[in-house]
């Protein structure tokens, strides 16, 4: 049995990418893994992942009458299976974003957990179906007050459509910042679990400029242990 996660945001920029690949990375000492770029419209987890050239990406899937076959847009890398999504706003607008469904579909049958790496504004259907197609999401938040009012959105919109919240992840989180205080209010707002608070840290962005997911490039920097504290809190039903 697969299990489906849709790694959400209210904003763009809090962590969806990096916390995508971190996560599938933790997950894949006992799963088979597979992460997708479902942003389709900033798609940038091939940036990401070293692949910025890759010939055949979800975007072929997404726009009819290009012929790609799912396994063409499907990369092994860092003991993941990952489908990038492509950069062209032409390719976007062209793409049927409702043939997610059938291109999850396959991939399901050939994997123990998705990671479907999320649009961050509600409304359309390419944003949407994401959260749509999967089991549970995992909100990406700032430990703030405007962050977790989004994060609620989030949460009320996924459940609108019967996928309930896996958790909270805190991201970028400062020294300075009271996580403590952050998590009993999102356990007040969600009603759920804090997966983990996750550090700012340099070597994030230093994976980024490397091609590689942080969990690569540098796996024993705090931010990489907190990761893989928040992959062990999701329980994975698979
Ligand atoms: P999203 O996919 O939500 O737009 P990304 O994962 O691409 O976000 O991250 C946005 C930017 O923030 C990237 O440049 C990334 O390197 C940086 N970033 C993400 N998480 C952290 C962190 N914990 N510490 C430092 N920089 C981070
Ligand atoms: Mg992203």
């Amino acid at each position: 049995m697969v299990e489906a996660f849709a790694v959400a945001s209210g904003k763009g920029g809090t962590g969806k990418t990096t916390s995508t690949l971190a996560l599938g990375m933790a997950l894949a000492d006992r799963y088979d893994v597979t992460v997708i770029d479902a942003d389709t419209g900033m798609a940038n987890m091939l940036f990401h992942t070293g692949l910025d050239d890759a010939d055949v990406t979800l975007h072929d899937l997404l726009v009819e009458g290009r012929g790609a076959a799912v396994g063409d847009a499907v990369y092994e890398r860092f003991g993941l299976s990952v489908v990038p999504c492509g950069t062209s706003l032409d390719a976007f607008e062209a793409a049927d974003p409702a043939r997610l469904r059938d291109v999850v579909a396959e991939l399901a049958a050939d994997t123990d957990v998705l990671l479907l790496d999320s649009p961050a504004a509600l409304g359309s259907k390419s944003a949407v179906l994401p959260v749509v197609l999967a089991d549970r999401v995992v909100v990406v938040l700032q430990p703030t007050i405007p962050s977790l009012s989004d994060g609620l959105k989030v949460q009320e919109y996924a459940r609108s459509y019967g996928t309930e919240t896996a958790g909270v992840l805190f991201n970028r989180v400062r020294p300075d910042e009271d996580v403590e205080r952050v998590a009993e209010q999102a356990a007040q707002y969600f009603g759920g679990t804090t997966l983990a608070a996750v550090p700012e840290s340099d070597a994030v962005r230093a994976a980024r400029r490397e091609g590689k997911p942080l969990l690569e490039h540098a796996p024993a920097d705090p931010a990489a242990d907190a990761f893989r504290e928040a992959a062990a809190s999701l329980e994975v039903r698979s």
